[in-house]
């Protein structure tokens, strides 16, 4: 699996599978065992999704039938809104730890950056990390002026900035910002939840390729050094998904892919939600 090196020092892999939506126990615990079986090493899961012990019962079936160790797995979950407002870093950090069934995540990220508590629950987050109880911590759906507020007021830099992102939501001031300040980006909906998929650009590269669309979209996330969670649960997706390591688009192409962005977001806006 290809991996970056975070800037903490520790590798993660560039490719990895979301589970949002996912309510179906058995369905998830079997998604997860094909996909580690089929090579993923890295899951995002989140308190709010309500399937982080299907999760953790997925990781322990596809850990035992790859034969490989969960140090050898990145598992990342995130804190919700109302444990923020409560103050319950530490607690919700156990109780996801608890959930899944592990003694440490690879990364925990504040999923929104509730206005008034985003800065506390970061230096919450901070004593986690310092006392080793998390190896890295990050952010997610964070403008740059969320992260300049963090960077005014605490010592550790978010490792990631989980965000939407997709061929029509390509964020250029804010991807130049976590460039420069070595925060890497994230993309969720990758996929824009299949909606992408049928754009006549997408489709004729992946005619060009030989490969599916949502091929074609996730080697573009990789070509511009983003990391990408696609989701599925179909045995077919989970292994399409992942075979993105064998071709590559060309500087025009990847021109082309980039030219299709309209700042257009199918979540929320995070300095605009109602959660
Ligand atoms: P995606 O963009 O990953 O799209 C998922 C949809 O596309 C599913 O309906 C899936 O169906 C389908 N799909 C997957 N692979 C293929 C394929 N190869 N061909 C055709 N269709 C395909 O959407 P998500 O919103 O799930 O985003 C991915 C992950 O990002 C989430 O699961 C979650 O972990 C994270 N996320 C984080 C957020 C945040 O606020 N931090 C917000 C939203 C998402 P099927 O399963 O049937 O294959």
């Amino acid at each position: 699996m290809n991996t970056v090196t975070l800037n903490n020092g520790i590798e993660m892999p560039t490719l990895g599978l979301g589970v949002f939506r996912v309510e179906d126990y058995q369905e998830l615990v079997a998604a997860i065992k094909t996909a580690i079986i089929e090579g993923y090493r890295s899951i995002d899961t989140a308190s709010i999704y309500g399937n982080e012990e299907a999760v953790g019962e997925g990781i322990r079936q596809g850990i035992a039938a790859a034969g490989i160790t969960r140090k050898e797995l990145f598992i990342t979950s995130k804190i919700w809104n109302e444990d923020m407002r409560k103050g319950n870093v530490s607690e919700a950090y156990q109780e996801s730890l608890r959930k899944i069934g592990v003694d440490y995540l690879d990364l925990y990220l504040i999923h929104w950056p509730v206005a008034d508590y985003y800065l506390p629950t970061w230096l919450e987050m901070e004593k986690l990390y310092n006392e080793k109880q998390v190896r890295s911590i990050g952010v997610s759906n964070f403008h740059s002026h969320h992260l300049k507020e963090l960077a005014r007021h605490s010592t550790v830099t978010p490792v990631i900035n989980q965000v939407e992102y997709h061929p029509l939501l390509t964020q250029g001031e804010l991807k130049t910002y976590l460039e420069t300040h070595h925060i890497q980006m994230e993309a969720w909906s990758p996929l824009m939840n299949g909606d992408i998929l049928n754009d006549q650009l997408i489709v004729s590269l992946s005619q060009r390729y030989q490969k599916s669309p949502a091929q074609i979209v996730l080697r573009w996330d990789l070509q511009n050094q983003v990391i990408t969670i696609p989701k599925s649960t179909n045995h077919g997706r989970l292994i399409e998904n992942i075979s993105v390591f064998d071709f590559e688009l060309t500087p025009s192409e990847m021109d082309a892919i980039n030219g299709l962005n309209q700042e257009r977001r199918i979540g929320p806006d995070p300095d605009n939600f109602d959660f």
